[in-house]
């Protein structure tokens, strides 16, 4: 964070585009064709996100979500579709790790640039209850990417 911003500037940058996340989820529906389909739930706030995924080799060529719950699951879902479509396996893979570092306290993983939209969600990290939130809709991508995995 170089820019001049103060701390509350970037705030409610921040809380805007996870209203907007929220209100226009990206890549919401179903896929008609799914490599693979998972459903996850986070009982302590009643969040509930299924992701179907297609791939093209090591790539996930596409993919969608559908679901209900608090406005942070919904906009971590939207934000994680729009970022991963159209990367490999393994880019994915970093994105996810440094993800979890962010919201587990590691505040230098918001300096990553690979993380994009999803840098927003940095102040998830101080509120542990809403970090399941966060990180729902990338269980559901681990599972999703497990389960394509012989
Ligand atoms: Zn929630």
């Amino acid at each position: 964070m170089s820019q001049p911003r103060s701390a509350a500037e970037i705030g409610a940058l921040y809380q805007e585009l996870i209203l907007d996340h929220y209100r226009r989820p990206r890549n919401k529906g179903t896929l008609e064709k799914a490599d693979a389909s998972v459903e996850v739930k986070n009982p302590l706030c009643g969040d509930e996100i299924g992701l179907q995924v297609a791939f093209d080799g090591d790539c996930v060529c596409d993919l969608k979500f559908s679901g209900r719950g608090c406005s942070i699951s919904q906009a971590s879902a939207s934000m994680m579709t729009q970022l991963v479509k159209g990367k490999s396996t393994e880019e994915i893979d970093a994105i996810r790790k440094q993800f979890r570092d962010l919201m587990l306290g590691n505040a230098s993983a918001a300096d990553d640039p690979r993380l994009g939209p999803l840098r927003a969600l940095s102040g998830v990290a101080r509120f542990p209850a809403r970090v399941k939130c966060a990180l729902l809709a990338w269980n559901a991508l681990e599972s999703a990417l497990a389960e394509r995995s012989p």
